[in-house]
């Protein structure tokens, strides 16, 4: 990972300048705007109360899709807007962002047309290559399980797959390398306007330290904490339907493609996305409690309305779940019963001057969100164009041994990442900057004093670090056990 910077430098840096924009929350979209501010020239800084990404933006389900399922409910205009994005980052970050088949299966002959109806507007949208159907005769000589659930065929085309974790560090090291300072574990509390300025009081979790950042425009990117009655800061910008969405991560041989398949019990599709040599399902989509907006946890409950969906198409998943966790959709409140109905739209607001709030929308179109949002920065103090589009990569391309046989995290990630990954915890790099205990949360627990040992040096961490690292990483990631 090049360039992050040092956390010590970036807090010296916070407290000596004045910004042209200071973000609060490090997650796709808090970078997607930094990067934006960057872009156009602004002295720009980003501050993250946890981890960066630690959020929603490390839980999604890896998608960078049009979303057929909003077309089917008619929303063409997000649609088209979503396929242009798709597009932008298969171009701007290739070794992120890579094309994932989607394969259909058709139900009945009716369904077939639907489906068919549906996929000939996607192509014409721009979703390309155009769709294909395949005869049930040639899936069941390949794959008799899928051709079980395919009694007419299956239709299959294309979306993208990104490791959003990594999309999130990649948007902030081009921030950083333009310019932009980044500091995680730094919470903003609160603001107050000062002349032509506001002033933001931002609390150092680490050290405990307090200190103010003055800035010309402050634009919150909190994602579903808007509204957590909990929050230090006052962000009730935004009217939110939080909805919490699970994912299981089964320990099977995934097929080359996304296989989407419905719910027995409420007929709503879900994805089984090859990840790491294992298969992503889900999701699930349920109103989420102010309680789990902060520390969102799968129930069992939701784990088995996943495995009842896949059984089918993996018949010994109830045996392969290796991991399991939740994420938090922030979706902008538009009224109806339940959330599964609601617009991914964004909105951003202007609470008060000098102060935008930016929340909705899905991380395939942060950046359509941040040039908006920047767009409205530039009414505000300035007109400013963007000189260039900054190419995105892969901040920590794998090298080295395997950390574990059964997944593709290498040692060269592990230790690429303590250098230059502004790492202050064990968890900060397995978690979110190396992304293994998403998948093996059982390896982290076993390992996890040996990979500690290896940053160590790096770190600068003695004996009695590296054993509290130990215990605290093991306690998390027992949380991303199945239930
Ligand atoms: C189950 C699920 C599946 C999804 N699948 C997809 C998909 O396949 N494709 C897709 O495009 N989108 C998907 N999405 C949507 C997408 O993940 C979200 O829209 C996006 O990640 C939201 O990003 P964000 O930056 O707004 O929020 P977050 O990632 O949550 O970032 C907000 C950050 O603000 C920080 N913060 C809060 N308060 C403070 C404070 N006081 N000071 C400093 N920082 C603070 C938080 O710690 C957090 O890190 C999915 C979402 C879910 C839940």
């Amino acid at each position: 990972m090049s360039g992050l910077g040092r956390r010590g430098d970036a807090l010296a840096g916070l407290s000596e300048r004045s910004f042209d924009v200071l973000v609060v929350g490090g997650g796709i979209v808090g970078a997607g705007v930094l990067l934006e501010a960057t872009l156009r020239g602004y002295r720009a800084a980003l501050v993250e109360r946890n981890d960066f990404a630690s959020g929603t933006s490390s839980r999604s389900s890896k998608l960078v899709h049009g979303g057929l399922r909003y077309l089917a409910r008619g929303e063409v205009g997000i649609v088209r807007d979503a396929l242009r994005e798709r597009a932008n980052l298969l171009r701007r970050a290739p070794s992120l962002v890579r094309p994932m088949p989607h394969v259909f299966p058709l139900r009945s002959q009716v369904h077939r047309l639907a489906v068919r109806a549906t996929l000939t507007l996607y192509d014409r949208l721009g979703s390309q290559p155009a769709h294909t159907l395949v005869s049930r005769d040639e899936i069941a000589a390949r794959d008799p399980d899928l051709a079980s659930l395919a009694p007419f065929g299956a239709a299959r085309y294309h979306e993208a797959q990104a490791d959003d974790t990594r999309l999130v560090f990649a948007t902030l090291v081009a921030a950083v390398e333009r310019g932009a300072i980044v500091a995680n574990h730094i919470a903003a509390l609160r603001r107050r306007r000062w002349g032509d300025r506001v002033r933001t009081a931002l609390r150092d979790e680490r050290g405990g330290a307090t200190i103010e950042v003055e800035a010309r425009c402050v634009v919150v990117a909190v994602g579903a904490h808007f509204g957590d009655a909990r929050a230090d800061f006052d962000w009730r910008a935004m009217a939110l339907r939080p909805a919490k969405g699970i994912h299981a991560v089964l320990r099977v041989t995934p097929r080359d493609a996304n296989v989407l398949i419905r719910s027995p019990r409420d007929g709503r599709y879900l994805n089984t996305l090859p990840w790491h040599g294992h298969v992503l399902a889900g999701t699930t989509d349920t109103p989420a409690s102010r309680e789990e907006i902060d520390d969102p946890r799968p129930s069992a409950e939701d784990v088995a309305y996943v495995l009842d969906a896949v059984r089918p198409l993996y018949p010994d998943s109830d045996k392969r779940v290796r991991a399991a966790w939740a994420g938090i959709r922030p979706l902008i409140n538009a009224g109806g019963a339940t959330t599964v109905g609601l617009s991914r739209e964004d909105e951003i607001a202007s609470p008060e001057p000098g102060v935008l709030a930016v929340a909705g929308g899905k991380m395939t179109t942060y950046q359509a969100m941040a040039r908006r949002t920047m767009d409205l920065v530039d009414r505000n103090i300035g007109r400013r164009r963007a000189s260039e589009e900054a190419p995105l990569d892969d901040p920590l391309p794998p090298s080295g041994k395997r950390l574990v046989s059964d997944a593709p995290f290498t040692r060269g990630e592990l230790e690429a990442a303590a250098r230059d990954g502004m790492v202050e915890t064990l968890d900060d790099l397995l978690t979110q900057r190396v992304g293994i205990t998403l998948v093996a949360p059982d390896a982290v627990r076993e390992h996890a004093r040996d990979w500690a040992k290896v940053v160590a040096p790096i770190l600068g961490w003695d004996e009695s670090r590296v054993a509290r690292e130990t215990e605290d990483v093991r306690t998390r990631a027992a949380r991303f056990a199945p239930p």
